[in-house]
This record gives C-alpha cells, sequence and structure tokens, in this order.
C-alpha cells in the first residue's frame, strides 16, 4: 500500500463499519500528524502515510506483527485497557523511544473498540528535517516531565519519613511506662523502705538510677522531637514569669549536678519584666543546653545559667516605626537574652552551625540522639526568638537565646 490509508492484512479493515474505507483514508492523509488505529492489545489495524513513513524508517517494517504499544509507545496494552476501563478515554503518553520523545494521544472509539494514537511531536518531525536536536518544546516538556517525576517521588518519600517517625514515636512511647517503673523500684529501694542496703549496694543502685534517668530523657527527648515534626507544635502563650520559669528548671537539675561535682550558678536578672511565652516549651530549650553543659563539664566545673533584658535592634527595625522609636528612645529592652555558659570542653568553629540540625552529634563520648539542640532551635523559632553559640574548642562553651517580648 502506498502513503495513503493502510491496513496491515492487506484489505480493508473498515469493512465493518458503515463509512467508506477511502473517505477515511482521505482524511487520515490530510492530518499532519503521524496517525495509527490499533487494537486493544496494541495490533496495528491501520496508519496514515506520515506514521507509516516514520516507523519504516524507524526499521519497522512488519506492520502486521508490531505491537504499537510495546514496541513504540513502551507502555503495556494491559495498562491501557486498564486506564480505559476506568474511565479514561482519552490517554496522553509522553516517553522516549532509543534517542527520540515523543508525546501520543489515545483516543479510545468504543464502538469499534479501536484505539486512534495521534503523535504530538515525535520522531517523524525529526526525521523529517533530518536533525536529531530535541526542540526547545521538547526540552521544556522533558523539564515538566522531570519535574513531575521528581516533585511524585519527593512526596512519597516525606510520606515515607512521616510514617517511619510516627512508628518510632509510638515505640519510644511504649517505652514510657516501664521506664517509669523501673526509676519507680529503685526509688524505693533507695528509700530503705525495703531493708537496709549496703553501701555497695547503693553505689550499684544510684549508678543503675542514673541510667535509666538517661534514658527516660532520650525517650522524651525524641517523643518531643516527633511532636515537633509532625506540625504539633502550638504555642501557650502566657503572661509569665521568666525568672520563675528557669529556676523551677534549673531546681530540677541541681541534684545531678551535685551528683556530677559541677557548680551551678543561676544568675536571673531581678528587672526582666512579665512577658507572654509558652512556659514549658521555654523551660524545655534551656533544660536542653543544661543538659548539654552538665554533660560536657567535667567535675570541678561551674555552669552558669543567666538572663537578663536585651535591646535587640533587628527587631525593632522589623516592628517598630521610625517615629515609635524616637517617641520611646529606644535602645530600651525589647527581648530577653537567656544564655548557659560551661567550662567544658568547647566545640571547634566549623561545628557550630550544624549541631542545631537534627540527628548532628559532634562528640561521641558522650550518650545523645544529636537532636537536643535542633528541639531547643524550633522552640525558640516559634517565639521568633534566634538561638547561637560562641565557643573556642578546649575553652568552654556559652549557648544563648534571645526571646522578644513582644509576642502575640
Ligand atoms: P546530643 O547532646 O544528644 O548529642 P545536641 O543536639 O544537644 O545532641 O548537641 C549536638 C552536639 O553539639 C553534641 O553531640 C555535642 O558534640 C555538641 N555540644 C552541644 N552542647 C555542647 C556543650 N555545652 N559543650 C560541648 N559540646 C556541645
Amino acid at each position: 500500500m502506498g502513503s495513503g490509508l493502510t491496513t496491515t492484512a492487506g484489505k480493508s479493515v473498515l469493512s465493518g463499519i458503515n463509512f467508506p474505507a477511502d473517505n477515511v483514508r482521505a482524511l487520515l492523509d490530510t492530518m499532519d500528524r503521524a496517525v495509527v488505529v490499533a487494537s486493544r492489545d496494541g495490533q496495528v489495524l491501520m496508519v496514515n502515510g506520515r506514521a507509516k513513513r516514520c516507523l519504516e524508517e524507524q526499521g519497522k517494517h512488519n506492520l502486521t506483527t508490531l505491537n504499537i504499544f510495546e514496541e513504540v509507545l513502551n507502555v503495556r496494552p494491559q495498562e491501557i485497557s486498564k486506564r480505559i476501563e476506568s474511565g479514561e478515554n482519552d490517554i496522553e503518553i509522553a516517553g522516549r523511544n532509543g534517542s527520540k520523545s515523543f508525546q501520543a494521544r489515545l483516543r479510545w472509539i468504543p464502538e469499534s473498540d479501536w484505539i486512534a494514537i495521534q503523535f504530538a511531536n515525535e520522531v517523524i518531525q525529526k526525521e523529517e528535517n533530518g536533525s536529531v536536536q530535541p526542540t526547545v518544546q521538547e526540552l521544556l516538556q522533558e523539564r515538566e516531565i522531570t519535574y513531575r517525576n521528581l516533585l511524585a517521588a519527593y512526596l512519597k518519600l516525606q510520606e515515607v519519613n512521616r510514617q517511619k517517625t510516627v512508628f518510632l514515636a509510638s515505640a519510644a512511647h511504649e517505652l514510657k511506662t516501664p521506664l517509669a517503673v523501673i526509676k519507680g523500684y529503685y526509688d524505693l529501694l533507695l528509700s530503705n523502705s525495703l531493708g537496709k542496703l549496703t553501701d555497695k549496694q547503693k553505689d550499684i543502685l544510684e549508678e543503675s538510677k542514673e541510667s535509666c534517668e538517661r534514658l527516660v530523657r532520650l525517650v522524651s527527648m525524641f517523643l518531643n522531637y516527633s511532636a515537633l515534626e509532625s506540625g504539633k507544635l502550638v504555642l501557650q502563650l502566657r503572661e509569665n514569669d521568666l525568672r520563675d520559669c528557669l529556676e523551677e528548671m534549673a531546681g530540677r537539675w541541681s541534684e545531678a549536678f551535685k551528683r556530677k561535682g559541677v557548680k551551678l550558678d543561676a544568675q536571673l536578672d531581678p528587672s526582666i519584666p512579665t512577658f507572654k511565652f509558652d512556659y514549658q516549651k521555654v523551660q524545655q530549650a534551656a533544660a536542653n543546653l543544661l543538659d548539654n553543659a552538665l554533660k560536657h563539664t567535667p567535675t570541678g566545673g561551674t555552669v552558669t545559667l543567666r538572663a537578663k533584658p536585651h535591646f535587640w535592634e533587628r527587631r525593632v527595625a522589623e516592628i517598630a516605626p521610625v517615629e515609635e522609636r524616637r517617641r520611646f528612645r529606644l535602645p530600651r529592652p525589647n527581648s530577653v537574652e537567656v544564655s548557659v555558659t560551661d567550662s567544658g570542653s568547647g566545640i571547634a568553629p566549623e561545628h557550630h552551625q550544624e549541631i542545631f540540625e537534627d540527628f548532628v552529634r559532634v562528640d561521641r563520648n558522650t550518650s545523645g540522639m544529636g537532636l537536643g539542640l535542633a528541639i531547643a532551635k524550633r522552640l525558640i523559632q516559634a517565639h521568633r526568638g534566634k538561638i547561637w553559640v560562641e565557643s573556642e574548642y578546649q575553652r568552654g562553651s556559652t549557648f544563648a537565646f534571645l526571646l522578644p517580648m513582644d509576642q502575640s
């Protein structure tokens, strides 16, 4: 058959249809796109001149045995059938065939159960130009496809990551109750209620209890992290006294400091006014800093917890108009600076940024999950504050954060 309407079996496949084959041939040949008509399983029933030439140039001479879906569109016939049965009767397929990209539109013709395939920008144009350079439009389409694929993969990864966090959080949650029971029994034994303990027994139990407490801290650290990760960070902003908040927290740590022989000094400026902040969350952020300071300070060292009013220039520029600044004769404190200074091992400058990232740990000799600072950072940033470190290796560290007093 020539360049007109071609049937794969050499006879008119239109015999069962109520319109003359010549009319269809004329119609298909007027189209400036390559058109192939196939059965549901991909067998070629007819092609127009453009499609025939193009297929032949690709070495596909025997159209009777060609499966257009599998060998040209790289898609399984079952896949096409599935999409048709789910109600799609206009299907777009884009992809590559060897070094060439193509875009095809498949239309299902219910009366005959055929599929008409129209190629948009496929091999034909390139073959006719004799050029294998992709056109700008093709490159854009390809980029669009890559972008969509990447986006889909990214969303899938995010979902898998979320599921992993949820799973770990529920596992961590399950550990909480048994750990509380174990700790309760340690307290009971150490109080001598179940009989007097020898000094040796007491030492062993004290040490076991400390390990248990460390485990409790790790579990609750992870639970806090997973709660923040799942987007559940809602601040309970109330008018609170920051000195009460920090004193209460430091009180809870005093026993652990005593046990290690590290001095804990609290210098909380009495002029700090009450202001709105989330009591628990600020306590948690400061406790993470205190926990680290204790871990990294050797026996005989000192840790100082400070809080003082602070004038934060950047926040003024953000919120107060020039006139207001003049009227109040700023600088006057608009935030509070809280800091924890230790005489411990210090941190080399190249690690100052990364230690605030999730799961980053520098010192492998101490216990932890690399989450304490990442959690503190999230909590402080939720208050529109900032957190940073100043430290020199082997010369101690100061971790500090600023809390704006104008929370709303
Ligand atoms: P973790 O303490 O669980 O390792 P953090 O996020 O609290 O996780 O800290 C991250 C890393 O920062 C620690 O592994 C440690 O190397 C370093 N670091 C934090 N605080 C101090 C500190 N006060 N002194 C020395 N190194 C510290």
